[in-house]
């Protein structure tokens, strides 16, 4: 998304937002408002009901008060009046001068009194006027500050709101920024993936190690940010490693190749008619051919694996007779080791027979690659820990250490073997480990510098642990 884009969504989102709370605001303010109206009127009425009261019982003492008494409490907030009529009821409201209440009303804004009719014990009737102009000038005034606050609350949370929301969607836009920046990339890494495999480390290097910085303070923001974190930290690892991978295979190809262009080259200039020259170029290239046959078999066994489109064909079989028909193989194309078979009974399994065929024969090949002349190569099928183990140990230069960790990586070699040019690629182990793994099982490594080595498979017995 463009940052122009970006930002107008994230202000109409604040709009959006503030607008929202502020409205919320507003019924609060109003719903209070109606309550502190209630709460007027009632207190009002109380008022008024007691002042009553109190006139009422000075009246029944004092008598209904004269015309010059009348004149005294135009002063004050009341006037009791007598009547020349039988008293109609309880309150009412009326508007005018309190000395004129000819005219009933609810309310009126001038001057409103509250009439209240009564008769005293001896029989005369009288009125009560009660002044509410001071009381209702003040709740008038009250209700004039309390507006203006409400009103000054509003328009601070307007701006607060604002300034709180810009600041709470600035993780959520830089989580949003590095996304289209990753967005970016993989239409980038498509163009450059046409060119070639060797620019996608510089792809991974100038955009995959992105990552967003934590907000201070904020918990929410920064388990949404670490979440993003490692998961870019594992798109990262597979992207590199996805990039280790084809330059690796690009690397591996790159030999072969080489040599079978040498050759064409070499048969062009010289070896036309040259019918020992010629024999060695054809040899030479079909053993390139083969080579490069099998390193694309493997990479492509891994890439299926890899978007699981390998599926298991498990079936029963006894893994003694599968140990068996490997060794047979191992003795027809290798007569330079002597190979010995050890079990005692039948092992029999449910598992993928081509898959674990294909397992066992990386095993007795390395054996064979990795071992002198003469060496003996035990293959072994026994019980372990309740799963069925299938070992080939041999008398070979052994792994040490320092490489022992990694020989299951794709395209990992010793300096040993490399050395020795055994025509390895690096690929079998990981394939064997793929086997074992979607089997349910695992890899267990003995091996000894010098001395020899001896992988063992270990599958499960049950038929249930296979997955497909
Ligand atoms: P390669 O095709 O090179 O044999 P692998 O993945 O099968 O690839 O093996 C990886 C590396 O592990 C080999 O290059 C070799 O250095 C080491 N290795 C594997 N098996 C043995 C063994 N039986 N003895 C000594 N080293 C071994």
């Amino acid at each position: 998304m463009p940052k122009d884009q970006m930002e107008r969504v994230k202000s109409s989102l604040i709009f959006r937002l503030t607008g929202k709370f502020s409205i919320r605001l507003l019924g609060i303010f109003i719903s209070l408002d109606l309550l502190l109206i209630l709460l007027a009127g009632g207190l009002t009425f109380l008022w008024a009901s007691h002042l009553g009261e109190d006139i009422s019982a000075l009246v029944e003492t004092h008598g209904v008060p004269g015309h010059r008494a009348a004149l005294w409490m135009k002063a004050g907030q009341f006037q009791v009046k007598p009547l020349d009529h039988p008293p109609e009821g309880a309150f009412s409201f009326s508007s005018g001068r309190a000395s004129s209440p000819d005219k009933e009303t609810w309310w009126s804004f001038d001057p409103p009194i509250l009439r209240l009719e009564r008769i005293t014990s001896q029989g005369r009737p009288y009125a009560i006027l009660l002044d509410l102009t001071r009381l209702l000038r003040n709740l008038q005034m009250a209700a004039v500050c309390l507006l203006i606050w409400e009103a000054f609350i509003l328009i601070l949370h307007l701006f607060r709101n604002t300034r709180t929301l810009s600041h709470t969607l600035r993780p959520i836009q830089e989580l949003a920024a590095a996304a289209s920046r990753l967005g970016n990339l993989s239409s980038l890494s498509h163009q450059e993936l046409r060119e070639l495999a060797d620019k996608l480390d510089e792809i991974n290097s100038s955009h995959l190690d992105l990552r967003i910085t934590t907000p201070s303070a904020r918990q929410e923001m920064i388990a949404l940010t670490d979440a993003i974190n490692s998961m870019l930290e594992r798109i990262d690892r597979a992207y590199q490693s996805q990039a280790r991978f084809v330059s690796d295979a690009s690397h591996e190809l790159r030999t072969p190749i080489a040599v079978v262009r040498g050759y064409a080259d070499m048969l062009d200039r010289w070896g036309k008619k040259d019918p020992n020259i010629l024999r060695e170029a054809i040899d030479s290239i079909r053993a390139e051919a083969v080579t490069m046959q099998n390193l694309v078999e493997q990479l492509l066994f891994l890439a299926r694996g890899d978007n699981n489109s390998t599926s298991l064909q498990p079936q029963p079989f006894d893994l003694t007779i599968v140990a068996g028909q490997l060794i047979k193989e191992a003795q027809m194309i290798d007569s330079t080791h002597t190979f010995e078979g050890r079990w005692r009974d039948s092992m029999p399994i449910s598992a993928d027979l081509a898959l674990i065929k294909q397992a066992g024969r990386i095993l007795i090949d390395n054996a064979i690659k990795y071992s002198p002349e003469g060496g003996r190569i035990l293959v072994e099928v026994r019980l372990q820990e309740g799963r069925a183990a299938f070992s080939v140990e041999d008398e070979g230069q052994g792994i040490s250490s320092e490489d022992l960790p990694h020989i299951f990586d794709r395209f990992y070699r010793t300096d040993e073997s490399r050395a020795r040019q055994t025509g390895g690629s690096g690929l079998g182990l990981s394939i064997a480990k793929w086997i074992v793994e979607r089997h349910g099982g695992f890899f267990q490594v003995v091996s000894r510098v010098g001395i020899g080595s001896r992988f063992t498979m270990l599958l499960p017995v049950e038929s249930q642990s296979c997955q497909r």
